[in-house]
């Protein structure tokens, strides 16, 4: 389908599908095998400047919006979302800085992240507080002109790699959901340091580390907005990120329903190809079909957002749940018209089988994303004066 992009748009979207295509796919069965952190591909992207596509000019970004940036990543993903994730954790790590920071702060930080010269991370989940990030047990005292941060995050995507982190952390536990504040810590900050790299199903070309804070002392200017509003910075930061990944999942149902098309036209069976089954074709309709439907809601989603509408978590939330589910579908699905070589590790949709599943898990899981929609529904039709029935 046509979706009327800019030359600008188009361009972004060009540039990220050559370096999906030149860079990424002849090296994403080996950076999975080998667990290897992409930086190679990283650097190319950097020089693409595509790392910068939300950022505004200011701050040595493009200037562009959500809508630029799921552009890019659905291109990276197509390829591969374990590539495609550590680029858009990125923007996860940099939204608080950009929505929330100082002036210092965003003059600091955003042009390094822009240009791809520093990655930057997100810091929120700890062991006991995944959904419920109202149980995180890190903390952060003032002491003078600093702030000390005890504690330890978990499965922090780009952890370990990248220099420029948003952590969350308990400034005031007796305030409840208003003592939590954000602070940026860097990579080498004292006390700081990094847990074992996580082994995961999929996703492997992301590392996902430990952060851990033993007295990590950093200066009180690098807190992001004020003391207490840490949950706000992390919800308004998750409207702004959540169609990105979205986008990671219209790219990986997109790579492999490529691969299910061109292998049903190519296999042989009962002196056919086994496209001419109906069997088959109808998968390959509803695989089409829902890829197709994910990415016309990412687009109009994320366009939307980028206008600063009241209702921008349920339209973000609605952007990652139904992508993340179609690329799971897909993937499976794909796995299936490949039959048993689609379980082999000689074809990519293995792969993109295991890593699909993390779409309906990071970020909020999928079941998270319907208690938002649900309950913002339920805000809605309250204030709506009109009977339907
Ligand atoms: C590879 C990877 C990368 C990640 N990267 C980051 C990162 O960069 N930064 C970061 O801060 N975190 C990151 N995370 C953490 C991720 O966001 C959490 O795993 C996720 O929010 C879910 O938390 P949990 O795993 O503790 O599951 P739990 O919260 O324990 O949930 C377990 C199950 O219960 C369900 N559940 C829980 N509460 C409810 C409810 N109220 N209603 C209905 N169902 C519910 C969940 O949907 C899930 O199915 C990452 C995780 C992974 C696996």
């Amino acid at each position: 389908m046509h979706y009327f992009l800019t030359e600008e748009q188009q361009m972004i979207q060009d540039l990220a599908a050559q370096v999906a295509k030149e860079k990424i796919r002849p090296q994403r069965a080996q950076l999975d095998e080998n667990e290897e952190f992409p930086w190679e591909i990283i650097k190319v992207l950097a020089q693409s400047d595509l790392y910068g596509l939300y950022i505004p000019e200011e701050y040595g970004g493009m200037g562009g919006g959500i809508f630029e940036n799921c552009l890019a990543v659905e291109k990276l993903a197509e390829a591969c979302i374990g590539v495609a994730t550590t680029f858009a954790a990125s923007g996860l790590g940099a939204y608080p800085i950009l929505l929330y920071g100082s002036e210092e702060l965003k003059g600091k930080y955003l042009p390094d992240i822009a240009s791809g010269q520093r990655l930057a991370a997100f810091g929120v989940t700890e062991s006991g507080a995944g959904s419920d990030v109202s149980g995180i047990q890190t903390t952060a005292v003032r002491d003078g002109d600093h702030y000390i941060l005890n504690g330890t995050k978990q499965w922090i995507t780009n952890g370990g790699e990248a220099e420029i982190y948003s952590v969350l952390a308990i400034t005031d536990r007796s305030k409840g959901p208003r003592g939590a504040t954000f602070f940026v810590v860097e990579k080498d900050d004292p006390g700081f340091s990094f847990g074992k790299k996580e082994k995961k199903l999929g996703l492997r070309a992301s590392a996902t580390r430990e952060l851990v804070f033993q007295d990590c002392r950093i200066p009180k200017d690098r807190i992001i907005g004020r003391e207490g509003l840490g949950f706000i910075v992390a919800m308004k930061t998750f409207d702004k990120s959540r169609p990105g990944i979205g986008a990671l999942g219209v790219g990986l149902a997109q790579g492999a329903l490529d691969i299910a098309v061109e292998y049903a036209r190519k296999r042989v069976q009962f002196g056919k190809p086994i496209i001419s089954f109906q069997a088959i074709q109808h998968k390959l309709a509803n695989m089409a079909t829902r890829t197709e439907a994910a990415r016309a809601l990412v687009y109009a989603g994320a366009r939307y957002l980028d206008s600063g509408p009241a209702d921008m978590s349920k339209v973000a939330a609605m952007c990652k749940l139904f992508p993340g589910d179609v690329a799971m579908y897909v993937a499976t699905e794909a796995v299936q018209v490949l039959g048993g070589y689609g379980y082999m590790q000689d074809y990519p949709v293995e792969k993109m089988m295991r890593d699909a599943k993390i779409l309906q898990i990071y970020e909020g899981t999928n079941e998270i994303q319907r208690n938002i929609i649900g309950q913002e529904l339920n805000k809605e039709y309250g204030r709506i004066k009109e009977s339907f029935f």
